[in-house]
């Protein structure tokens, strides 16, 4: 099966799919070469975005990684106990 060859939006380099980075936003789907092409899209991106929502989008977003990073320090803080 011939792989389909895609066009980054970013910087226009051509990749083949299953390599580079999707990202389905806005019910678009979105291919870039690179982490780095997809990054420069985004922060763009979040310009366009209205102020209010993207504070309450932050804020909500800044909550589950520090809630993610608790759990993970429980976690490992209990495998710690489980050594002694
Ligand atoms: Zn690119």
């Amino acid at each position: 099966m011939p792989t389909k060859r895609i066009k980054c939006i970013v910087c226009n380099r051509t990749f083949f799919e299953g390599q580079g980075v999707k990202l389905v936003l806005g019910g678009k789907e979105l291919y870039f070469h690179s982490k780095s092409c997809a990054l420069k899209f985004v922060k763009s991106m979040v310009l366009y975005l209205d102020q209010k929502d993207l504070e309450k989008a932050v804020t909500s977003t800044l909550k589950e990684f520090e809630q993610r990073l608790q759990e993970l320090e429980e976690r490992s803080k209990k495998r710690i106990e489980a050594i002694h």
